[in-house]
């Protein structure tokens, strides 16, 4: 999220217990095969935060949804209590995060929170948000997993889509990319690089068959360049970035270390691309390969990805 097309983290305290492997956690695999069934929460759950670019504090709850409802937004503080639906065509700004808009109601940093929901397998929910901007909590979607966890998971009387891509696809921009491969297995992995020798040039590769989004990738915090933070302060952003909800980098090392992972950057990349991408609904079986991307690449290239996909179901 705050992450430019190339930055990096810092680590936060959080009082989290982190996973010792991305092996942990087997069972919380995610499935997303083709028969499996639509999920939904089993109970409701809150969550308060300050939002990152906005410095607001927030109440954010998220209720079971029938079959087919999808993930929608509803700003409760608004008149008429609008509903924003997480899909690509409502997409407005990407500026440092993803922003989506019905007529002249909007809800910003939805990534992470979108991220964990089809991380766990969540497909519908509706989530009631009192403000403009989700909180960033510790900076990771690891909070957001925690809470769903705890209230349960649970199928619906419904199968998923299926979903097909029957050729390659990218979108470019310069030397960043995103791509869509046809693969055996879904998988994302994402490159980054960076002049700050703390970041440098990383990658990872998450397949969820293989390891837990929980283990994984939901732990991955956002980061920040140091360089960066008096000019990003000046444009009106991250009001609410402090040492506790993100990873600041000055050129050879973190500000803020004990790192959670050694690539956490690239992880926290691979974060934010899983919850632009699932903005496409339902997700098909290809592997998703991105190299110093942005969310406005991220989201761009799943617009443009979305003529060439087959649903059924
Ligand atoms: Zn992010």
């Amino acid at each position: 999220m705050i992450s430019p097309p190339n930055s990096q983290p810092h680590a936060a305290a959080s009082g989290v217990s982190l996973p010792l492997s991305d092996e942990s956690n087997r069972s919380d695999r995610l499935d997303l095969s083709e028969q499996s069934a639509q999920c939904t929460l089993a109970h409701s759950v809150e969550q308060t935060g300050v939002g990152l670019h906005s410095g607001v504090s927030v109440t954010v709850r998220i209720h079971p949804a029938d079959p087919h409802a999808g993930r929608c937004f509803r700003r409760v503080d608004l008149p008429n209590a609008p509903c924003i639906s997480a899909t690509i065509d409502a997409v407005d700004q990407t500026t440092l995060s993803t922003e989506l808009r019905a007529g002249e109601a909007t809800v910003r940093t939805v990534e992470h929170l979108l991220a964990a929901l089809l991380g766990v397998g969540i497909d519908n929910a509706l989530i009631e948000i009192d403000g403009p901007e989700l909180p960033l909590l510790d900076g990771s979607a690891l909070p957001w997993v925690d809470a769903i966890q705890r209230a349960g998971v649970v199928p619906q009387a419904a199968a998923r889509s299926t979903v097909t891509l029957q050729a390659p696809f990218w979108y470019q921009k310069g030397d960043a990319f995103v791509a869509a491969l046809p693969a055996p297995e879904l998988r994302f992995s994402y490159g980054i690089d960076f002049a700050e020798q703390a970041i440098g040039n990383q990658w990872h590769s998450w397949s969820p068959q293989q390891d837990s989004f929980a283990a994984a990738i939901a732990p991955a915090r956002t980061f920040v360049l140091a360089r960066q933070i008096d000019h990003l302060r000046t444009l009106g952003l991250i009001k609410g970035g402090t040492l506790e909800n993100a990873l600041v980098c000055d050129g050879d090392q973190w500000v803020n270390p004990p790192m959670r992972f050694a690539n956490e950057p690239a992880r926290h990349k691979l974060l934010d691309l899983v919850g632009d991408l699932s903005l496409l609904g339902a997700v098909p079986q290809v592997h998703f390969l991105a190299y110093k991307a942005s969310h406005h690449l991220h989201t761009q290239f799943a617009a443009q990805l979305r003529p060439q996909l087959t649903y059924s179901g």
